[in-house]
């Protein structure tokens, strides 16, 4: 079986929850769909999520908000028209949203949580019913019933592992009935132990679908949007970008994402990771075409650099001394002061007599910044210390690389040729990826000339 998510552009309006029934109803090994709350229908639309927060944090200081509500329930009683579902659904959900916003509001985040968890579960029962005006059977399936027991705080909540086994058992009684239905579970929510709704963090939808496929063993986790496939660059950084990604190993989906790659989320993937559970990124609007593959492992005789991924705001912390490397104990001392500190550091490249700190600029705050460098010069003399903002990371990512010999090669070539300076080369042991590191002016056009390296005129 398989388990699929829709995420909020896939159910913004009728139009496109139609096609989400279509998807289901084409293939029996789909049963169950984890949905996102209605999304933007345009440019300059509001997810229904950000309405429920506004209204919600209005709401907690307390100002008149039912003109936000009706906001929000009209673009359901919308939907549900559009749709021909029966009105009663509409006046449902309008006393659903009224109920929640009667709650007690002494705890901010519960009340909080439990607003921003309408819009999936609201979006879950229409699209139940509209499965079922189609001729489907479908059932709703409500997150604290089935077991989704989360912890920690709240908007950012995890999951308890014994929810797997909870999970896997509600949604088995649920789906063996005769009439074989198909369990519309929403994303985004579950309950903790206090019984209080809880959400992951924004984009969790994801999450939940993650978990209903470890917990369901699913033979995969198909994951729909609105790109036809992931690119092997960002287009915002690469415009004329045209080879998408057939497949990606988690690992690479990992490098990919840690450089800033918006594939997805990868903390939110992990459940399905541990359970070793492909995952296929396809397009509703598309839905013929292939997508995305991220497997737990795949052939890469064909393809050697599976994407290229970039990230700005590193800050590099240049540390030099004469005779550093006999000095026991100069990098735990380093280390230390950043530890002291609170910062955690990305990359620390050495060389004889010198040390570099990568970090990311948003943890290095230069207040921060000014009492670390103070502490360096104190406590550890170094001859040289340079502390330089605005630097960029590019990852060339591709398990093939480790049976490749050129790839550095021809990375370095291209941007030589390009008048790129390349202020930093790392490639660890796992010889998945290359990372480069230059300065944050010249981070587009080291990507250009690497994509058209790697990608371009029959270069793969
Ligand atoms: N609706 C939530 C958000 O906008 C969760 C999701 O769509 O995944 O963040």
């Amino acid at each position: 079986m398989k388990v699929c998510k829709f995420g909020g552009s896939s159910v913004a309006d009728a139009a496109q929850i139609s096609k989400v029934c279509d998807i289901m109803m084409s293939d029996r090994d789909r049963r169950v769909v984890v949905v996102s709350a209605p999304g933007k229908r345009s440019k300059g639309d509001t997810k229904v999520t950000d309405m429920l927060i506004s209204c919600a944090e209005r709401a907690l200081e307390d100002f008149d908000v039912s003109r936000e509500l009706e906001a929000i329930s009209q673009r359901f009683a919308a939907i549900i028209a559009d749709l021909g579902l029966e009105a009663s659904l509409a006046d449902d959900i309008a006393a659903d949203l009224a109920s929640r916003l009667a709650y007690d509001k002494s705890d901010k985040g519960a009340f909080l949580d439990l607003m921003k968890a309408a819009g999936e579960d609201n979006s879950a029962k229409v699209v139940a019913a509209a499965l079922r005006a189609r001729g489907a059977s479908a059932i709703y399936l409500n997150p604290a019933k089935a077991g989704m027991l989360l912890e920690g705080p709240s908007g950012d909540a995890v999951l308890c592992d014994v929810s797997y086994g909870f999970l896997h058992d509600s949604i088995e009684r649920a789906m063996w009935r005769p009439d074989n239905p198909i369990v519309v579970f929403p994303g985004f929510f579950g309950v903790n132990r206090d019984g209080k709704v809880a959400t992951f963090p924004r984009g969790g939808s994801d999450i939940t679908g993650a978990i209903l496929a470890a917990a369901m063993k699913a033979e995969c986790y198909e994951n729909f949007t609105d790109v036809d496939t992931v690119y092997a660059v960002d287009p915002r950084v690469v415009p004329d970008v045209a080879h998408g990604i057939r497949e990606m190993t988690y690992r690479e989906m990992r490098e990919l994402a840690y450089a800033g790659f918006g594939v997805f989320h990868d903390e939110a993937v992990m459940p399905a990771f541990r359970a070793g559970i492909p995952i296929n990124i396809r397009n509703t609007n598309h839905p013929d075409l292939p997508g995305t593959w991220i497997l737990p492992s795949r052939r890469v005789d064909e393809c050697r650099v599976v994407g290229i991924a970039s990230d700005s705001d590193f800050v590099h912390v240049y540390v030099e001394k004469y005779m550093m490397n006999r000095e026991v104990g100069f990098g735990r001392k380093l280390l230390q002061i950043f530890e002291e500190e609170q910062v955690s550091f990305e990359h620390m490249p050495t060389g004889i007599d010198n040390i570099t700190i990568i970090l990311r600029g948003s943890k290095f705050p230069p207040e921060v910044q000014g009492r670390v460098l103070q502490r360096i010069k104190k406590e550890l003399a170094p001859d040289q210390l340079v502390c330089e903002r605005d630097h960029a990371l590019i990852m060339v990512v591709g398990e093939g690389m480790q049976h490749t010999v050129g790839t550095a090669a021809r990375a370095t070539k291209a941007l030589a040729e390009a008048g790129v300076n390349i202020e930093l080369i790392n490639q660890d042991a796992s010889e998945i990826s290359i990372m480069f590191g230059v300065r944050e002016s010249e981070r587009a056009r080291a990507v250009n000339v690497l994509y058209h390296a790697f990608f371009c005129n029959g270069a793969i």
